[in-house]
């Protein structure tokens, strides 16, 4: 068995310029110091990546970005394709947010398509799946995750898979300061290391970290934490302010 290290992920959303996203990673680094427990990732808008890459420069903080396209370049104005990302300093990215799939059109098989093209890229995919209100309420939590896992990991290649993180997002706690309770997180987190045993095997349901999403605060992030298939955080609202990402980094 081996030990996953925790990874707390902030992810700004369409929050901060620039010169707002340069400060507040400044302000994180000198916060959280030279060797944070865990590792910790910031994924700023695509137009912040180069200010915040050379804030963090030098600093344990690594770099993600919040989407992607899954080709590598072409004609799709407006895109970003997985080189660009990793050319900018980009080593995960984040994949399938509910926002992405609510918002913009996303589906299973453009998320897969992307989780394919980030890990041929050697970028470290941050897979977002997680249920609605309704369908928690109509006890189609699992098979929603079922259907999102395996259609989102359909075909790849169990030799990378080692990089891929996945989050656990609750759609029903993202951004409505109603986290789901440690033992409701804890029940889903076990249940998709054991789809990951079933279906991709022992090794790399002990190497994939499951992050926890939705609610994310100081107040709750060590009982969260504690939980035996809860390997990290991917934080909106709390990660907006140095002083409480670096409260989640120093969670223990
Ligand atoms: C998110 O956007 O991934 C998220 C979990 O947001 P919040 O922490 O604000 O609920």
């Amino acid at each position: 068995m081996q030990t996953r290290r925790p990874l707390i992920a902030g992810n700004w959303k369409m929050f901060k310029t620039g010169a707002e996203a340069e400060r507040t990673a400044l302000e994180l680094v000198e916060l959280i110091g030279p060797a944070p427990g865990p590792e910790v990732m910031l994924a700023p808008p695509f137009t912040a990546l180069s200010a915040v890459n050379e804030a963090i420069a030098g600093s344990p903080v690594t770099l993600g970005a919040q989407n992607m396209h899954w080709e590598s370049r072409g004609a799709f104005t407006g895109e970003i394709s997985p080189d660009m990302l990793h050319a900018a300093g980009c080593r995960y990215v984040l994949i399938g947010h509910s926002e992405r799939r609510q918002l913009f059109a996303e589906t299973d098989e453009t998320v897969n398509r992307k989780i394919k093209a980030a890990l041929t890229t050697g970028l470290a995919p941050v897979f977002c799946v997680g249920e609605t209100e309704s369908q928690r309420r109509a006890d189609q939590t699992f098979p929603v995750l079922d259907k999102q896992v395996a259609d989102g990991l359909q075909g790849l290649d169990s030799g990378v898979l080692n990089r891929l993180v996945i989050a656990y997002e609750p759609v029903w706690a993202i951004g409505t300061g109603l986290a789901a309770t440690a033992d409701q997180a804890q029940e889903v987190h076990r249940y998709l290391r054991k789809w990951i045993t079933d279906n991709l095997g022992t090794a790399l349901a002990d190497q994939i970290r499951i992050l926890y999403g939705g609610s994310v605060k100081p107040a709750n992030v060590a009982e969260l934490m504690a939980q035996p298939d809860i390997d990290g955080a991917l934080v909106g609202g709390a990660s907006l302010e140095a002083q409480s990402f670096a409260q989640l980094v120093a969670y223990r």
